[in-house]
């Protein structure tokens, strides 16, 4: 499932490579592919300039010469991909792009395997679309305030994990970045975020920004041009994952066994001897 990091990737790429292009026609190939909310069909689309790309959390949208954004949510599987001729096309196409820019023109598709993921045409409130209003700054958000968030952690009794994962109190941490930061932070999953110091909550967010800052870095580097691509499978995940998906394999820092727990109807990874509950010390 795409986080932060594989969702600015994809912002990256296709600011890259549709930024300046004139929309020709939009087509919609699924009935779920655009939210029931969406002010206008895609077809509506024609004739519109791309003019930029933004993100906030996992939302992703593009900014065109016109009143409204066109939003795209990846969820579980969605990608956006530059059709090329030479390769078969790709197998669950939900939504096309004819796209032109002076005598180039080319394709661009919304592919969603699972369709969990969604387009949508939405209006702006202070440069945000109407669905990622609710949606707090992410920590690489120039407007992210530190404090703020750390108090609205600490105002809750909740789990960090479960509080991680909270999009209304810092976006863009998803269930595999979260472990990964509570690893580095060196914090139990189900510490109540009551328990944690201010110190410990600093910590936790600078984990939270490092982790993904390497994982952006990691996803830039494997980047392809053409076929810009995320299904979750970034060179991040399958080289520098300490915690996440490593049931039983040995801590990185420590070489104890790392352990799974299942709460919040989630999988939570964590090395028990580095990550230990505060009443277990
Ligand atoms: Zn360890």
């Amino acid at each position: 499932m795409p986080e932060l990091p594989e969702v600015e990737t994809v912002r990256r790429g296709l600011d890259k490579l549709v930024k300046g292009y004139r929309i020709a026609a939009a087509q919609q190939l699924h009935p779920r592919a655009l939210k029931a909310e969406s002010i206008a069909p895609l077809a509506s689309l024609a004739g519109a300039k791309i003019t930029g790309t933004n993100r906030r959390g996992k939302f992703l949208w593009l900014t065109l010469d016109r009143p409204y954004v066109l939003v795209a949510h990846q969820g579980m599987s969605g990608q956006f991909l530059i059709h090329q001729k030479s390769k078969p096309r790709a197998g669950h196409i939900r939504a096309q792009f004819n796209l032109t820019k002076a005598l180039r023109s080319q394709e661009l598709v919304f592919n969603d395997q699972r369709t969990f993921g969604w387009l949508s045409l939405e209006e702006v409130v202070e440069d945000i679309p109407t669905s990622a209003a609710h949606i707090a700054f992410d920590p690489f958000d120039p407007l992210f305030d530190r404090d703020r968030t750390i108090q609205n952690y600490q105002r809750r009794n909740i789990k960090i994990k479960t509080a991680l994962l909270n999009q209304e109190i810092m976006s863009g941490v998803g269930n595999i970045y979260a472990d990964e930061t509570l690893w580095r932070a060196r914090i139990h999953p189900e510490t109540s975020t009551a328990d944690l110091s201010r110190k410990k909550l600093i910590t936790i967010i600078e984990s939270a920004t490092s982790v993904m800052q390497e994982a952006i870095e990691k996803g830039g580097t494997s980047f392809d041009d053409l076929y810009i691509n995320v299904n979750g499978e970034s060179g991040f995940f399958e080289q520098s994952l300490a915690v996440y998906g490593q049931e039983s394999e040995p801590c990185p820092s420590c070489g104890a066994a790392i352990k799974r727990i299942i709460f919040g109807a989630r999988s939570s990874h964590f090395c028990p001897r580095c990550q230990r509950l505060p009443t277990a010390r």
